[in-house]
């Protein structure tokens, strides 16, 4: 095992890091920026390095600045948490040459998955279903696009295989529209992600977003824990998690995690990982699959008891998986509350400083937060501050002790979207389970027309 692991990122994924690194008796190097000086994971650290000022760009993604934070501390590994550089396949090959082991996949699976036209047909030849589309890259000739989308059927969905974070796509409706609409893809995905690269799926109107995490190892051992329904989102952005997903039967759960599993050991991926799916209509096509931590692993935690941070750990140092799939038994129902510092019906930013905090607690209450009172939000990154997270035996269960510990919950000095949190967990559409991706858009546009 380790004796010391540096962690690159910041915020409450450094400390839930940096507390799994703890609890295994491993040291903590924490690299931070100038405007994170005070965080309380970097007093909390055995040594910390600052990698410089405040943008991200300086800092949190200077990559020869934390190589050398690494050498400078004689880290063994790098954590690189979610966001910034845990997707960035030439990040974990540098790692790699300069001697330190990347807690993630490697480079070339990070590499082909993060090339969706490229993870898609790596998910059709290991049998995992995908949402019908374009075999692959969409040809220059419109005549021949316009065939294509003829076959898939209108409505479809232009989508950059450089793509990522809800940007790059484009649903098109009709023919006279195609064309168009492909060519200003192309330009936008060119100049976003450097790779005009563009591909066609059908537009599904009424999916879930439902996924599956799974853990592998460097053996070929490789097993799911369950899914996460995480169909509550505003901008592509999740909001509310869950686990289990509401009225998915063990059947379709079992069928669809081993098709992963089955996936993971074809593509010989290693560490933790998510394939995204949507869900309609009894049916599972996948979308993407994300080759890191993600911000709603506490969910599947609860309901498994599985430490994932800690498993990502041990995976990186070689051991082989604790866990075979008869010991993943699912139990009870787990939901998580992203804490924004924002305005909760603007959506505007809300940075600042904290003057009084008083978290939530009582039975299965869990909170993965870096604030404390006054602590001050830096303007300078996500809104994030921090995660709610409630477990009981039953979905109605972890709903009332959401309600609970979101009433508890205070925080001033700067807004907060636990007011938006409140309303949903009394939305009847919510509390019945199953709702579709673009609910919580519908339900926020009547919100601000004051219908309900
Ligand atoms: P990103 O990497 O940018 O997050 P995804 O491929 O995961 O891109 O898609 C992001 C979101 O876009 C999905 O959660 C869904 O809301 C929407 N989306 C993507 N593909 C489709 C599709 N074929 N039909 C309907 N909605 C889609």
């Amino acid at each position: 095992m380790f004796e010391k692991i540096l962690i690159a990122n910041r915020g409450e994924i450094a400390l839930r890091i940096q507390r799994a690194c703890r609890e295994m008796g491993i040291k903590t190097v924490v690299v931070h920026s100038e405007a994170d000086r005070e965080a309380k994971y970097v007093k909390l650290a055995d040594e910390s390095v600052c990698i410089g000022p405040a943008p991200s760009i300086k800092s949190y993604l200077h990559v020869p600045a934390i190589i050398s934070a690494a050498e400078v501390t004689d880290s063994q590994a790098i954590h690189p948490g979610y966001g910034f550089l845990s997707e960035n396949a030439d990040f974990a090959d540098r790692v790699e040459q300069s001697g330190f082991v990347f807690i993630g996949p490697r480079g070339d699976t990070i590499r082909q998955m993060g090339d969706k036209v490229a993870a898609k047909d790596a998910m059709i030849a290991a049998g995992v279903p995908c949402v019908p589309g374009s075999d692959g890259a969409l040809p220059d000739d419109p005549a021949q696009i316009v065939k294509i989308a003829k076959k898939i059927g209108f409505p479809v969905i232009i989508k950059a295989a450089g793509g990522g974070g809800g940007r790059g796509m484009r649903v098109v409706h009709t023919e006279a529209a195609l064309i168009n609409s492909v060519n200003m893809t192309r330009t936008e995905a060119a100049a976003a992600f450097g790779n005009p690269t563009v591909y066609m799926e059908k537009f599904l109107e009424h999916p879930r977003h439902i996924e599956i995490q799974v853990l592998a190892d460097e053996y070929g051992n490789a097993i799911y824990l369950g899914e996460r329904d995480c169909s509550m989102q505003r901008r592509h952005q999740k909001i509310i998690e869950e686990a289990p997903a509401p009225g998915i039967t063990d059947a379709q759960r079992k069928k669809i995690g081993e098709a992963c599993a089955a996936a993971c050991r074809r593509i010989g991926y290693r560490g933790a990982g998510t394939f995204e799916f949507l869900f309609e209509n009894g049916e599972f096509y996948f979308i993407e699959m994300n080759t890191r931590v993600q911000v709603e692993h506490p969910v599947t935690e609860m309901i498994t008891g599985i430490d994932i941070v800690q498993e990502q750990i041990r995976i990186a140092a070689g051991e082989k998986l604790r866990y075979t799939q008869d010991d993943v038994v699912l139990r009870g129902h787990a939901m998580e509350c992203r804490i924004n510092a924002e305005d909760p019906f603007t959506f505007v930013p809300s940075p600042g400083k904290i003057e009084s905090y008083h978290p939530a607690g009582g039975p299965g209450i869990r909170i993965d937060s870096h604030i404390y009172q006054g602590y001050t939000v830096p303007p300078h990154y996500d809104s994030m501050v921090g995660k709610l997270i409630s477990y009981g035996d039953t979905r109605d269960q972890a709903m009332a002790r959401m309600r609970v510990a979101l009433s508890e919950m205070a925080i001033t000095g700067i807004k907060t979207n636990i007011p938006l949190h409140q309303e949903l967990f009394m939305d009847g559409a919510f509390q019945k389970g199953g709702t579709t991706i673009h609910y919580l858009e519908e339900r926020l546009s009547q919100l601000k027309k004051g219908d309900v």
